[in-house]
């Protein structure tokens, strides 16, 4: 038997993470396809960037070898990693034909000696489509030799880990310190705002956003997962900076729709929406008034009736009193007891399948005339209320953080929280109670305390 000495062809894509994996892998698949053919692999490797401008020198130098009867066979990963060109392949199959060639790739044999092995050549390099299909196999095989690496998916260095993938000291305690701060009511904007005034960038030398931090804080690599096209694939060989269960409460709190964790950007006020109108029940507003001798003060009003307003300072001290009386006492720490931790993943898929449920009945609904308008409404709001029930829930998992950091049942609590920022300091007051703030007699001139309604919630219920 003749010995087969065959030229293995590799072409490397565009390696977007510029360490050859590419090449390593179409090289590992047809040196083994050459070795269970029997065959001596002979390497030939040209790069895509000197590809696309139409030279591969590599490609010539096998073609002039094939020509010279120095390789009597070839193997590449896909005929599409050999040919760009219809012509190519037709001068290809022409020089395979004269040399009595033998091909094989690493998704399926091809025989460019027979009539069929030519046509079905032809129809491979025509037909477009297969080529996204082969893309999508190259690409899952990217991410298997990854997995089997062990190697993480990310290109450059993260926020929150060093170069060589273990905790960087400061940027790791920010991030965690983020997670707690936003499991317990701090706006995306404000965390940005502190690391901004610490003076910490990016990776990339950029300013902190609000969106920035939210994409941070969405990332699963944090606690230690592998990711994979948006899904969470497994556990990663790095470490985490924050357990799962943190990341997820985290993520239940993104996925929940109108968030309560989120006020609005620029909210300065410690109860603007909080407190409600005592005659009207609409959010109380934040507004400057003029006094008679010309000064400036805010105050709080409604902007529905008109019938109350109070001077701002006044109200927040009574109902910071109020909070931090309540965190202040020895049972507080009970109001931990209240936040079991459901599961959050369970949660979540409950409330995507109710949302898939309520499209799947609009879309019954706007198709055809099986539904009245009322079995619709009936239909739909049932989902709604279930939909909501779920939610709050999640809300629930994720407020499990609220009270972290606080020395609950100490006097010390009122120092620390008015040390906390607006964000979280409202997140505390609405767990706790509701604030409604009753009109007073035209004229008064006296503070009256009493006029501040405080009711306490289910979990402070305790207190009153
Ligand atoms: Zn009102």
């Amino acid at each position: 038997m003749v010995h087969m000495r065959a030229a293995i062809y590799l072409r490397q894509s565009l390696d977007r993470y510029g360490d050859g994996l590419a090449v390593t892998r179409q090289r590992e698949d047809c040196v083994k396809l050459a070795h269970q053919k029997g065959w001596t692999p002979v390497e030939y490797i040209d790069n895509d960037v000197s590809a696309s401008k139409g030279k591969r020198p590599a490609y010539e130098r096998m073609l002039t070898d094939i020509a010279a009867g120095k390789v009597n066979a070839v193997v590449c990963w896909d005929l599409d990693r050999l040919h760009r060109q219809p012509i190519e392949l037709e001068h290809f199959m022409a020089l395979a034909d004269k040399h009595n060639l033998l091909l094989a790739t690493v998704t399926g044999d091809v025989d460019l000696s027979t009539d069929n092995g030519r046509m079905f050549a032809r129809i491979k390099g025509a037909v477009a489509r297969a080529e996204v299909e082969r893309k999508g196999k190259r690409q899952t095989r990217a991410a298997q030799q990854r997995a089997e690496l062990g190697k993480p998916l990310w290109p450059c260095r993260v926020f929150g880990y060093t170069d060589d993938l273990a905790l960087h000291p400061v940027e790791s305690a920010m991030v965690r310190d983020a997670y707690r701060a936003f499991l317990s009511g701090s706006s995306l904007g404000s965390i940005a705002r502190e690391w901004n005034d610490k003076g910490v960038p990016s990776t990339r030398g950029n300013k902190w956003s609000a969106n920035t931090v939210g994409v941070l804080l969405k990332k699963p690599r944090n606690a230690g997962l592998r990711e994979y096209r948006g899904e969470v694939v497994g556990k990663g060989n790095w470490p985490a900076i924050v357990d799962e269960d943190t990341w997820r409460a985290a993520r239940a709190v993104f996925d929940t729709p109108g968030r309560r964790f989120a006020p609005a950007p620029g909210r300065r006020h410690l109860l603007t929406g909080l407190a409600r109108c005592g005659v009207c029940g609409q959010g109380l507003k934040a507004q400057i008034t003029r006094a008679r001798n010309g000064s400036r003060y805010p105050i709080y009003c409604c902007t529905g009736c008109f019938k109350v307003s109070r001077r701002m300072g006044r109200v927040d001290d009574v109902v910071i009193a109020m909070v931090c009386g309540r965190l202040a006492r020895a049972d507080a720490v009970e109001l931990l007891h209240d936040t079991d931790r459901p599961d959050v993943e369970q949660l979540r898929a409950d409330a995507n399948g109710i949302r898939a449920r309520m499209d799947g009945l609009a879309a019954a609904y706007a198709d055809d005339d099986i539904m009245t308008p009322a079995q619709f409404r009936i239909a739909n709001e049932r989902l709604a209320e279930r939909l909501k029930a779920v939610e709050s829930l999640l809300i629930a998992a994720a407020k499990a953080h609220l009270y972290d950091g606080l020395p609950l049942g100490s006097d010390s609590v009122r120092k620390k929280f008015e040390g906390l920022d607006l964000d979280r300091q409202r997140a505390l007051i609405d767990a706790l109670m509701t604030v409604t703030v009753l009109p007073t007699v035209r004229g008064q001139k006296v503070f009256d305390e009493s006029k501040v309604v405080i009711e306490w919630r289910a979990q402070g219920v305790a207190a009153a």
